[in-house]
C-alpha cells in the first residue's frame, strides 16, 4: 500500500501485456483502482482476476486505441465502476522496425494510428473529466526512440515516439497555463523485456532487435517509474523520466 496512490483511479491502455500489465499489477498492489484497456479480453480478464484475488481493485473494457469511441468507453467504465478518473496512462503501442526502403506503408499507418492517434484519442476522452473535476494526470509512454532516432529501421517508430513527446510537452504547457491542476508526464524507456520487439515483419530488423533486446530490463522498472510520477504531491509534476538498461548506450 502507498498512501499517495491508494484509492486513485488509474486507466491504462495496452494493459494486456508488457509495461501496461506490469504497471497495472504494481499500482493495484499499491492500492490504486486500475481500469485496463486492450483488445485481448482473455488476457485482461486473467490479469483483473489475479489482481482482485490478491485484494486489489480492477475493471476492464475492450479497447482498440485506433477507435476514439473505445477510449471514451474505457474512461466511462472507470467512472461507472469507480466514480472518477485520476490518471490516464497512454501506453498501447506498436514497434514495426524496418528500413524505409522496405516500404511497409501499412505498418507505418498502423504505428501512426496506434502510437500517435491512440494517445490523442486518450487525451480527448479524459480531458473533459479532468477539467470538470479540476485535477488529473496524463502519463504518456514515449521511448528513448522519442529522443534519438535509431537507424536503420527505427525511422517511423521514432517519428511516432517523437510525436508522443511533442504532444505531451505541448499538452503540459497548455495545462500549466490554464491553472496547473492537471499533470503531464512522459516516460522514455530503453529496451524493456516485453512482446514489443516481436512487432517487426522485416526479418533482418527482427534479428537485430532480438540481439539488442538481450540486454532488456524487466517491465517492473517502468512500473516503478510510473508510480513515482503518480505519488508526487499536488503541484509537483514529473515532466519526463528516461530509464534504460545500464549497458544501453
Ligand atoms: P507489448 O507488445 O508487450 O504491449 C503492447 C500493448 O499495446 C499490448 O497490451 C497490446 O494489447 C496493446 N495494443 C497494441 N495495439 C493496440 C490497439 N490497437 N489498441 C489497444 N491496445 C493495443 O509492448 P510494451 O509493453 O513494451 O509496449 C508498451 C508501450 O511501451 C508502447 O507504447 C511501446 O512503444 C513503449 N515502449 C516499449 C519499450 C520496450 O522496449 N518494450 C521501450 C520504449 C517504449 P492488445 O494486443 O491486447 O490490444
Amino acid at each position: 500500500m502507498n498512501q499517495a496512490i491508494a484509492g486513485k483511479v488509474v486507466v491504462i491502455t495496452g494493459a494486456s501485456s508488457g509495461l501496461g500489465e506490469a504497471t497495472a499489477r504494481h499500482l493495484a498492489a499499491l492500492g490504486a483502482c486500475v481500469v485496463l484497456g486492450a483488445r485481448r479480453m482473455d488476457l485482461l480478464n486473467t490479469i483483473a482476476e489475479e489482481i482482485t484475488a490478491a485484494g486489489g481493485k480492477a475493471a476492464i473494457a475492450r479497447t482498440d486505441v485506433t477507435q476514439a469511441g473505445d477510449l471514451t468507453r474505457l474512461v466511462e467504465t472507470a467512472l461507472a465502476v469507480f466514480g472518477k478518473v485520476d490518471v490516464l496512462i497512454n501506453n498501447a503501442g506498436l514497434m514495426a522496425i524496418a528500413p524505409i526502403d522496405a516500404l511497409k506503408v501499412e505498418e507505418w499507418e498502423r504505428m501512426i494510428d496506434i502510437n500517435i492517434k491512440g494517445v490523442l484519442y486518450g487525451i480527448a476522452a479524459a480531458l473533459p473529466y479532468f477539467r470538470a473535476q479540476n485535477s488529473g494526470h496524463f502519463i504518456n509512454i514515449s521511448s528513448v526512440a522519442g529522443a534519438k532516432v535509431f537507424s536503420p529501421g527505427g525511422t517511423v517508430y521514432s517519428g511516432t515516439k517523437f510525436a508522443v513527446r511533442a504532444i505531451s510537452e505541448g499538452l503540459r504547457h497548455e495545462l500549466a497555463a490554464s491553472g496547473g491542476t492537471i499533470r503531464t508526464t512522459t516516460i522514455l524507456p530503453g529496451a524493456v523485456d516485453t512482446e514489443l520487439a516481436g512487432g517487426s515483419s522485416h526479418a533482418e530488423s527482427a534479428a537485430g532487435l532480438k540481439e539488442f533486446y538481450k540486454q532488456a530490463i524487466p517491465a517492473d522498472a517502468v512500473a516503478r517509474a510510473v508510480a513515482y510520477a503518480i505519488e508526487q504531491p499536488d503541484g509537483v509534476d514529473i515532466n519526463e523520466i528516461v530509464l534504460r538498461p545500464t549497458v544501453q548506450e
